[in-house]
């Protein structure tokens, strides 16, 4: 990650087979457009790539959030559990509907406790929303279960670890719907872009109807087609589709460097007894864009993650103090509650995420790194923990 450290030739082509026709919207236009059709290609090689009967591309990962909680008609005052380590953009969904966003507690895994979901399911309760975090999931075998008792939707984040499985199922695939985000920084990147996916054909009609103001796409003539629902614009462009084919084609290679700079950064970090690593659930595979490990304490947490930027190790990141991905700095947040425009309970006590988070470190796995370049950082962050634990 992040997949525009591999852009080249494969997207210029694509592009420019878009600047060829000038058709940069991705419906109508037939005559113009020389049968070019990028999103709807995009949206089935997504479809084929993550085994699943629908693909809806739009235009971020936070639309396809919103999009995807509409299509399951997620809205005013349902409640949607989701974790406390995540990004911003999964409260920005569920505030966009109406809906109200209920924090729960995130384990070793850093995703969604069941143990914790469970606890805080209410009957306004809908939906269940895991965010598979820094490319590994959520125990989404316990989580399914749980919505299944409890009739609640499961929708996966899926935007930090496309092309991850679980259950030998891609990630997105496995609950009701999934999402992902082609942002810029990415594992694969258009630009901007995202998509939900989904076997409900029912889901699917109204991801497709809502993210283009509720527009039914059937016909030849757009302004004579049915709105059979209030929708917005969430549509994706042809130019940033175009991307997005030539970057879903190198998503397999991209795993597979991952895989193998991971791997050594792994076994290195492995020869220090106080490091642990993230439990990743059974049958869970990552898609290994970051390693993320745990120090014995917060202290220690804090002072290997400064001795790393001191050191000149970028790119490792200690959520635990950020201020878009972790509870305690929602500030915004937090203020809809004192306001009394979110239920107190919103935020309560989440010890079990501060457990984790404050002792974890995660590092970015860059696909630009040789094989040697990788060695030799790892060797430099083993010397650095080393010192600072000595
Ligand atoms: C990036 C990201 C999003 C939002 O995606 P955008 O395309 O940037 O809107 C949502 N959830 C998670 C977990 C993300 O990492």
């Amino acid at each position: 990650m992040p997949g525009f450290e591999l852009f080249g030739e494969q997207e210029k082509k694509e592009v420019l087979e878009v600047l060829d026709t000038g058709v940069l919207m991705r419906y109508g236009f037939d005559g113009m457009r020389n049968n070019q059709w990028k999103a709807k290609e995009l949206e089935v090689a997504l479809i084929k790539r993550m085994n699943v009967k629908h693909a809806q591309l739009v235009s971020s990962g936070t639309a396809a959030l919103t999009v995807a909680l509409a299509s399951a008609r997620i809205g005013k005052g349902d409640e949607v559990i989701m974790p406390t380590f995540t990004f911003v953009a999964s409260f920005e969904a569920i505030l966009a509907l109406g809906a109200i966003p209920v924090l729960v507690d995130v384990d070793d895994t850093l995703t969604l406790s069941p143990a914790a979901v469970e606890k805080a399911i209410t009957n306004k309760t809908k939906a269940v929303m895991p965010v598979h975090m820094c490319g590994s999931m959520a125990d989404l075998k316990s989580l399914k279960a749980i919505c299944n008792t409890h009739k609640l939707l499961l929708l996966e984040d899926a935007c930090q670890a496309i092309g991850g499985t679980y259950e030998g199922k891609p990630l997105g695939s496995y609950g009701d719907l999934g999402c992902f985000s082609f942002d810029f920084v990415k594992t694969i990147t258009s630009g901007e872009g995202g998509a939900v996916i989904t076997n409900n054909e029912n889901y699917a009609i109204n991801a497709d109807n809502y993210s283009d103001h509720g527009h039914d796409h059937i016909g030849k003539d757009r302004g004579a087609e049915q709105h059979t629902l209030l929708g917005y614009n969430f549509r994706i462009s042809e130019l940033h589709a175009a991307v997005g084919i030539a970057q879903l084609r190198k998503l397999d290679d991209f795993i597979a460097i991952q895989q193998k700079r991971y791997t050594i950064l792994q076994n290195a970090l492995a020869t220090i007894p106080e490091i642990t690593f993230r439990r990743v659930p059974d049958t869970g595979v990552e898609n290994y864009s970051f390693l993320s490990f745990y120090l014995p304490s917060e202290e220690l947490a804090k002072k290997v993650n400064k001795a790393l930027k001191d050191g000149g190790i970028d790119v490792c990141f200690y959520w635990f103090d950020n201020n878009w991905h972790y509870y305690r700095k929602w500030n915004h947040l937090k203020a809809l509650q004192e306001s009394g425009d979110l239920p107190a309970y919103s935020f309560s006590d989440f010890s079990l995420s501060d457990t984790y988070v404050s002792r974890n470190i995660s590092c970015l796995i860059k696909l630009g790194w040789t094989e040697e370049e990788m060695k030799l950082r790892a060797e430099k962050m083993v010397a650095i923990v080393k010192e600072v634990l000595a």
